[in-house]
């Protein structure tokens, strides 16, 4: 057989198999932040996950987000997903599990800049402004550092009827973490974003050992190195109808709510 007609034998046996019902996510381009769902869907209650972390991987190998029924943050770094639950404990969750929301990039920083001197939470936003000044573009943030302090939460499992976010918060474990090594992985999104995801900056953090983190209240910083990727693609993929997507209010503005569940 010509080689022709080898190809189009294989690309329709390709064709078969698939039966065009399973669809193989391709990864895609470089410097494209992926996301699932939108925070003002999260915000609503929409916690149903709708994408497998297996899936989510194809999509990158960096990001943040969270689990179904809102089952604790997420870290993704260097490929691998940890789950920092209420407990304040991390796992090393199944890939089958899914995600209600979450972005993740292939990361690779386009600049380090390091970090000699202490630095608050506050400091780190200053510092990352005035050296990546672009705030139109997206940026995904990976800093190894070492920590006199770290105060983050966790989100504890929900079960139905979903509660807003707003409201789970009120009760959000928090843990002060001290004199401790570890990654912050997160994101500085500009303003645009709004109803989307998080305008600014939406950091968690996991430490070297992997035994704790969550999401980013507060830190004190001593020294660190500051990867930054800068972005200029974006990539949705929208839960399907039965996580009641569908069916969310996505219509009115979130921005005090956001403020609320984040801060
Ligand atoms: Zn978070």
């Amino acid at each position: 057989m010509k080689k022709s007609g080898m190809l189009l034998l294989a690309a329709l046996s390709a064709w078969l198999l698939c039966g065009c019902s399973i669809v193989v996510p391709k990864p895609p381009p470089q410097n494209t932040v992926t996301q699932v769902s939108t925070i003002d869907a999260l915000l609503s209650g929409v916690y149903d996950g709708s994408v497998t972390l297996r899936q989510l991987g194809v999509f990158g190998n960096t990001g943040i987000g969270t689990f179904d029924a809102l089952d604790g943050e997420m870290v993704m770094f260097d490929g691998r997903i940890y789950q920092v639950k209420a407990d304040g404990k991390v796992y090393r969750p199944a890939l089958e599990e899914k995600t209600p929301f979450a972005a993740v990039v292939d990361f690779k920083a386009d600049r380090v800049v390091v970090v000699n001197q202490p630095c608050s939470f506050k400091d780190f936003e200053k510092l990352i402004d005035a050296e990546f000044p672009d705030m139109n573009m997206m940026s995904a943030i990976v800093v190894k550092g070492s920590f006199d302090y770290v105060k983050t939460r966790s989100v504890p499992r929900q079960s139905r009827p979903y509660p807003p976010l707003t409201e789970v918060v009120k009760n959000q474990p928090e843990f002060e973490l001290r004199n401790l090594d570890g990654y912050i992985v997160g994101f500085r999104l500009p303003a645009y974003v709004k109803g989307i995801n998080v305008p600014g900056y939406h950091l968690h953090f996991i430490c070297s050992e992997f035994i704790s983190g969550g999401h980013i209240l507060d830190f004190s910083m001593r020294k660190g190195s500051v990867g930054v990727d800068i972005c200029d693609r974006f990539y949705m993929i929208l839960p399907d109808a039965k996580t009641g997507f569908s069916d969310a209010d996505l219509s009115k503005d979130r921005s005090q709510e956001l403020m609320k569940a984040e801060r």
